[in-house]
């Protein structure tokens, strides 16, 4: 069964979740919540469940502004775009892959010189599972056209462009909590890297040009950081 493996206050109103697999945050004030990210599109039920642990429910979901347009940080996107009107936003230079309209993401076959290396097969076939190889696009994804995002719930965040996992790949820096939304640039953990909680790059084969996905993370500052919230792994303290 999927579950959520641990929820982290990280300052009021921003609830950092760690999924089954993949992370979101939870902004959340004024009756509005407003996502970074949201898992794989298995995790539906997981975000609904996290907004509510933030005292709300669906429908003040307002906005989802994802880092990046892979399948483990889409989720349930296009459904609620669909379904209600949800407003997805993404870098301008990534919303090409997050409409579809291109697919930078790994394929079975680039996993293929990969799969005797210890953990990719269950890991692929989970990944499967959640939906990973879904339609995930969202059509009607909008670029961010902002340096500092206002959100609805009173919180601001800061655009990081971090290209190099994905074109487009973003992280975000809330400036008022000190908390650094890395994604795919950096994390703590995955099913196929060494699980020790450090903060390090993805196995390069998940990135699309892994050149500048390391000059990317080397560019990424920390010390303004009180608290790292990465795509996968668990929120680290600073
Ligand atoms: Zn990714």
């Amino acid at each position: 069964m999927r579950a959520i493996r641990s929820l982290t206050t990280v300052a009021p109103g921003i609830l950092f979740v760690e999924g089954p697999a993949s992370n979101w945050t939870v902004f959340h004030g004024d009756g509005r919540v407003e996502l970074v990210d949201c898992g794989y599109p298995a995790d539906r039920l997981l975000v609904e469940e996290s907004i509510r642990a933030a005292g709300l429910d669906l429908s003040a979901l307002a906005r989802i502004i994802v880092t990046h347009g892979h399948s483990d940080h889409l989720g349930a996107g296009r459904v609620w775009s669909e379904r209600y009107g949800v407003e997805v936003l993404a870098a301008e230079d990534e919303l090409p892959n997050v409409r579809r309209e291109v697919t930078e993401q790994v394929t079975v076959g680039d996993l293929l010189p990969f799969a005797l290396r210890p953990g990719t097969i269950p890991w692929a076939v989970a990944a499967i599972r959640a939906g990973g190889l879904g339609e995930v696009g969202v059509p009607a994804a909008q670029p961010i056209t902002v340096d500092v995002l206002e959100l609805s719930t009173g919180h601001r965040l800061e655009l990081l462009p971090t290209p190099g996992h994905t074109t487009g790949h973003a992280c975000f820096f809330e400036p008022d909590a000190e908390a650094l939304i890395t994604g795919d640039a950096l994390v703590t953990g995955h099913a196929l890297l060494a699980d020790d909680g450090e903060l390090q790059q993805l196995p390069s084969f998940f990135h699309h040009d892994a050149d500048r996905a390391e000059a990317s993370a080397r560019r990424l500052s920390l010390c303004d950081a009180r608290w790292v919230l990465p795509g996968h792994g668990p929120a680290v303290r600073l």
